[in-house]
């Protein structure tokens, strides 16, 4: 070993020990004959002595070395003197007085600030990781996400799961993207596809016995990148038989609960977690995705609004689109601009724009609103009631189709959680959403889409709807929310072969193409499968959140740009003709060009 300790673990107790030491040179600073150096390896920084009186040769050798020099120190710890100590460090109490120095390797100038919390373009960033990596944020994440995952193969490991790997090189597991696709070389014009989550191979570990599964798995799905997405992305995937949603549940709740009290300095602040249905979600949230640690909720107002002469308000009650609204405290006496500029919050949720009512502050709490002379007093007062609105306030209202109204008042409830401070990045709120729907009707291919995915089982009580009204049938299946994200999503499958055929066809699948496609679920359903679930949280999201950080990439050691391309190494590249020759490619020269 070129070292004997750690930088950071070096304290009062050590004084007087020899050590040997290696790292690089966080900083340095001369004074009188004395050089300080701030030596960093993984475990912290303590501070170097380099004395020209005591030590001629490793004072002449630190003179040498440059910011990010890979360095062996030999010395001896020290106790420093009484008011040179510095609190801001564990190590803090000592310094290493050297007595020799060595260069392991000179470096460069970084390229960005490595020490703080600097802004520097992310571009930069990703283009030199392995420095990015370096800085204290980075590293804490990076050792963050380690504990994570340790913590969960610990937690399932001693309840009784088992850890399994499953192919990279698969056939599509479609989760509603675009697959990656590997060309084949030895079966010419044939395609592997990287797997979009290992469901099918989990539940067929299921059939195959194993009861309860799970692996770190990795992800892959070619989307277009809007949002904090990645190309390949971490899951825990975990599969479990005989059990119900309950059980699947019950144990992820545990889990998450001991992995933010254990793991994070995070504080949990929704225990039990809220379990909301799909609907009431959507209704008191706007999201299936709710951030539960505010209010704002939305409550509906149509049966009040449909009786105004608001013309906008009436005709959407006539067709049955709900007229929602949120109350925000204290906002009642914002500009006319400011009121103004709320159409853009609302337009850019897919809304026309959003209709107010301020209550005056005072005592008396007049209604004042563009739309107010639309209303009857009683009708004022019945909607201040039911929004609990106090002088000060400021109404939020949004008539639309229901999916609309969602998106606009979702939008506006985030907005104003943000500007009114309402949201504690320390606090961790998570939510259930159940219930949900076990199709959308996708209106372009006129077919129904799975919402989750192909195998989630109906509830069992909705199954004679799959013949008259697929739209009204719910899915066992199950959401994971916190703080506003989705974290985890999973339900209980479908096992049995002759419903899990009649949910291909009524997805528009024929019977050629489901047995193309997955004809070897459908045979396995025929040899004893038992009933089975399982869930798959996001260990990214979760690690970001757990974290306090702003989005995936943060917590990634290497991930792409938003591009979906790796800055450093250059991926996406263009191959060498022999490797298309011999998978049997011809690339779209126009194509090939244009990307480059
Ligand atoms: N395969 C699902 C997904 O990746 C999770 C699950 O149903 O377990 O979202």
């Amino acid at each position: 070993m070129l070292k004997t300790h750690h930088c950071g673990e070096l304290r009062r107790q050590h004084a007087g020990e020899a050590v040997t030491l290696a790292g690089w040179v966080n900083r340095i600073r001369a004074q009188g004959g004395v050089i300080f150096l701030d030596l960093r390896d993984r475990s912290g920084v303590v501070q170097i002595t380099a004395d020209v009186a005591r030590a001629p040769q490793a004072h002449a050798d630190a003179e040498k070395v440059g910011r990010e020099y890979v360095i062996q120190v030999v010395g001896v710890v020290r106790a420093r003197p009484e008011g040179m100590t510095n609190p801001n460090m564990p190590t803090g109490e000592v310094e290493i007085e050297a007595t020799g120095i060595k260069i392991l390797n000179p470096a460069k100038t970084p390229p960005f600030e490595l020490g703080g919390d600097s802004r520097v373009d992310e571009a930069i960033r990703l283009h030199y990781r392995y420095l990015d990596l370096r800085r204290p944020r980075m590293q804490q994440n990076i050792l963050l996400r380690g504990k994570v995952t340790k913590f969960i193969r610990d937690y399932l490991y001693d309840r009784g799961f088992v850890e399994i790997e499953t192919p990279i090189l698969f056939k599509t597991t479609p989760e509603g993207a675009r697959d990656y696709l590997v060309p084949s070389r030895v079966h010419p014009g044939k395609f592997y596809a990287l797997p979009q989550s290992p469901q099918q191979l989990k539940q067929l570990l299921m059939v195959a016995g194993y009861e309860r599964y799970f692996q770190i798995a990795r992800c892959f799905r070619d989307e277009d990148q809007r949002g904090d997405r990645q190309p390949e992305f971490t899951q825990l995937d975990m599969e479990m038989s005989f059990v119900e949603r309950e059980d699947v549940m019950n144990l992820i709740e545990g889990l998450m609960t001991e992995l933010v009290e254990k793991v994070s300095d995070r504080e949990l602040v929704t225990k039990p977690f809220p379990r909301l249905s799909y609907q009431e979600a959507m209704a008191r949230y706007g999201s299936d995705k709710p951030d539960v640690r505010y209010g704002l909720e939305i409550k509906d107002i149509s049966d009040i609004a449909g009786k105004s002469a608001f013309k906008v308000f009436v005709e959407n009650v006539e067709a049955g689109n709900p007229v929602r609204a949120i109350c925000v405290p204290g906002c009642g006496g914002y500009t006319r601009k400011q009121l103004d500029d709320l159409t853009e919050l609302a337009k850019s949720a897919g809304g026309k724009g959003l209709a107010w009512m301020a209550l005056e502050a005072g005592e008396q709490g007049q209604v004042k609103s563009p739309i107010g002379k639309f209303f009857s007093v009683d009708q004022l007062v019945a909607i201040v009631d039911r929004m609990e609105a106090k002088p000060g306030d400021l109404i939020l209202i949004s008539a639309d189709k229901a999916s609309v109204v969602a998106a606009v008042l979702d939008a506006a409830r985030r907005e104003f959680a943000s500007r009114l401070g309402l949201v504690d990045p320390k606090k961790i709120g998570f939510c259930w959403i159940i219930d949900f729907p076990l199709f959308d009707w996708n209106a372009d291919e006129k077919r129904w889409d799975p919402s989750h995915h192909l195998f989630t089982s109906p509830m069992p009580d909705d199954i004679p709807l799959l013949d008259s009204e697929p739209g009204k049938v719910r899915g066992q299946q199950y959401d994971l929310a916190c703080n506003g994200y989705e974290v985890a999503g999973g339900s209980i499958r479908i096992h049995d072969r002759s419903l899990q055929e009649k949910i291909f066809g009524l997805i528009g699948l024929d019977v050629e193409d489901a047995k193309e496609r997955f004809g070897h679920m459908l045979e396995a359903f025929e040899y004893g499968t038992p009933p089975h679930g399982g869930i798959a949280p996001g260990i990214d999201r979760l690690t970001m959140l757990l974290a306090g950080e702003p989005n995936i990439r943060e917590v990634i050691a290497f991930p792409k740009s938003q591009q979906a391309a790796d800055l450093m190494a250059g991926a996406p590249s263009a191959v060498e003709p022999i490797q298309l020759d011999e998978l049997h490619i011809l690339v779209n020269s126009n194509d090939s060009h244009s990307t480059e």
